[in-house]
């Protein structure tokens, strides 16, 4: 990290700690600046929405949080404690690759390619991480993932392999999969964009539920309608800056920015 992270004040304390905070984050791939100075705040059940044109970094900067890769300035916490590093005094040391570990255990993700373990069944994939990682016992995690099965509406598929499940199935697998370490934030990368249209309904009917109970969820989506109804917050990306945030109905409807109202006149 640069001389530009600021290294000597710790997190700010009262009140709820928001579970993500940006503050001026940058980040770029060789000499071209993806993330131009982030910042915005996730509060703690908050379901917070990021739209944004093609290539404006919003995967970047999920991926960021979930430690995947390294911003070059600013700061970036999760839950009261900076990504990436440990804060000592006043002296700041990077995190090892198991603390990150760690650390990206409680950060469920679930991108817009359904990336389940091909040669696995369903309960098989959801049973992985938490046996693996957390030493769960088997007969804990098959029970667990029969009730997450359930909950996503897929009771019947534990025993299917994805290539026997449709797009949407597979994607709810991701869900429960996912929830299956019990996460205090999950992040949702474009999660219906592959989809067929018919199959876009149930996973936002997962998503939806799964605000319901309380989950932090930060979702990269194009479901307009998604974000208006079940959004808190939802934030307007455009190259590397955010441009407009504010609550969902609002941006939507009444959008200040010319940037915003040219790309929501494209979307909507
Ligand atoms: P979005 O998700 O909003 O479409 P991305 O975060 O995927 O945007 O990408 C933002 C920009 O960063 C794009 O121009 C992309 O090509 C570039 N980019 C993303 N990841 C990398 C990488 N690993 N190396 C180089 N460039 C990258
Ligand atoms: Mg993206």
């Amino acid at each position: 990290m640069t001389d530009k992270l600021v290294k000597n004040d710790a997190v700010p304390h009262g009140g709820s700690v928001p579970m993500v905070k940006a503050e001026g984050v940058h980040k770029s791939f060789g000499s071209v600046e993806v993330l131009k100075g982030i910042d915005l705040e996730v509060k703690s059940g908050e379901v917070f929405c990021l739209i944004g044109p093609s290539g404006s970094g919003k995967s970047t900067f999920l991926r960021c949080i979930n430690h995947l890769e390294k911003i070059n300035a600013g700061r970036l916490y999760v839950d009261g404690e900076l990504v990436g590093y440990r804060q000592k005094g006043d002296k700041l040391y990077e995190l090892k690759d198991s603390e990150v570990a760690l650390k990206r255990r409680d950060i469920g993700m679930v991108f817009q390619r359904f990336n389940l373990f091909p040669h696995m069944t369903a309960a098989e994939n959801i049973i992985e991480a938490p046996i693996q990682v957390r030493g769960t016992n088997k007969a804990q995690a098959r029970e667990r993932a029969t009730q997450l099965l359930e909950r996503v509406g897929l009771a019947d598929k534990a025993g299917s392999y994805p290539s026997q499940l449709s797009g949407g199935q597979q994607q709810r697998v991701a869900i429960a999969r996912a929830l299956a370490m019990d996460p205090k934030l999950m992040l949702f990368d474009e999660p219906t964009s592959a989809l067929d249209p018919e199959l876009v309904g149930d996973v936002l009917d997962v998503m939806r539920d799964l605000a319901e109970s309380g989950m932090t969820m930060i979702v990269v989506t194009h479901e307009m309608g998604f974000a208006r109804e079940v959004g808190d917050s939802l934030v307007f990306m455009d190259d590397g800056v955010v441009v407009e945030s504010g609550h969902p109905r609002e941006v939507l409807t009444n959008p200040q920015h010319e940037r915003t109202q040219s790309f929501l006149s494209k979307v909507l």
